[in-house]
């Protein structure tokens, strides 16, 4: 059984990999050309976040499936899987932002890097937000999914972190050895860290295989090293902190993090499907905006200023980004028809 759902969590966590990759490189293909004054210009930026937002949400629609058919998986080999469950709903993970401001932070990026000098690496910046980016969503909504999918199922009475320990000792997860025998119930999100690719296990009854195989694994990668290997692991000491917009994040003890407060954010909680409409609403207005504003600076020959959430812009005739806004607005349409 366990040996069974250690084969499942490990495809689980290839399927997820190339979605991951999959996405950054399509994303990325949309920046890498971008000359430094491109980055400067809104109507180049907000174009690009645009088509991201469309090719963000399809992806994670992607990942959300996968984590549903991944979890009911689990639950089915250990004779748990629910009578009846409510369809996979999408709702974007961040919390008070729209996938469309959250992808235009590539060029912002970008834009830092070069005002502190370091010209030749802004688009090494554009690259790694990107990646930031992409990462922590993905692993957001499958982490909510597979909490969804457990918390449906009245058996079940929490779950588990299932580490990779190749992943681990390489020090992508290294954090999460230090979380692999904590107990989260169905109501906790699973707190995530950068590029985590733990996945997750239920616990039903005194079947508890998430435990079982992380044991496992944890008496493989240090059994050899005469425990020397456990005691390191004994002393790395972590922290949950939040996350303004994603929730709770796994980090080193002491780790100074930038709190809500700080932050000027207000207090993270989980977005519901009222504000997964206000999101696309809000999307949907900017990116008509863009799109009006487009239209007249091509009909006039003229660059076009407005003023917008109170930002000031000036938009010259770009094709390419009136035909991202359009299709944006069109998405966002047909999903708040269809909701
Ligand atoms: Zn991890």
């Amino acid at each position: 059984m366990a040996a069974n759902l250690q084969r499942v969590a490990e495809r689980k966590a290839q399927t997820y990999d190339a979605l991951v990759t999959k996405l950054i490189a399509a994303l990325w293909n949309l920046w890498a050309t971008a000359t430094p004054s491109q980055l400067w210009d809104d109507t180049f930026a907000w174009g690009r976040a645009a088509r991201s937002a469309v090719l963000v949400e399809s992806a994670l629609r992607q990942a959300q499936r996968q984590s549903r058919s991944y979890a009911m998986t689990a639950l089915r080999s250990l004779d748990a899987a629910p009578s009846q469950i409510d369809p996979v709903e999408y709702i974007y993970p961040r919390f008070d932002t729209t996938t469309l401001e959250a992808y235009q932070r590539p060029a912002t990026a970008g834009r830092w890097a070069w005002s502190q000098g370091h010209q030749g690496e802004a688009m090494d910046a554009v690259r790694d937000r990107i990646e930031q980016l992409v990462e922590a969503d993905v692993r957001a909504i499958d982490n909510r999914e597979q909490r969804d999918t457990y918390a449906a199922t009245p058996t079940v009475t929490g779950y588990r972190r299932v580490i990779h320990p190749e992943l681990s000792t390489s020090g992508t997860c290294g954090l999460c050895i230090a979380a692999a025998s904590r107990f989260y119930s169905v109501r906790d999100l699973m707190p995530m860290h950068d590029r985590c690719r733990c996945e997750t296990l239920p616990i039903v009854g005194d079947e508890d295989p998430g435990l079982q195989l992380n044991d496992d694994d944890l008496a493989r990668l240090y059994g050899a090293a005469g425990g020397t290997g456990r005691q390191e692991l004994a002393r790395v000491r972590i922290q949950t902190v939040e996350n303004g917009e994603l929730g709770p994040i796994l980090a080193p003890e002491g780790q100074k993090h930038r709190g809500p407060a700080a932050a000027g954010h207000r207090r993270y909680r989980e977005p519901n499907r009222d504000d997964q409409h206000r999101s696309w609403q809000r999307m949907r207005e900017t990116s008509q905006t863009w799109a009006d504003q487009l239209e007249r600076a091509a009909a006039t020959g003229r660059p076009q200023t407005f003023t917008y959430l109170g930002r000031d812009y000036t938009v010259e005739a770009n094709p390419e980004a009136l035909r991202y806004h359009r299709a944006l607005v069109e998405r966002m349409t047909a999903n708040l028809q269809a909701a």
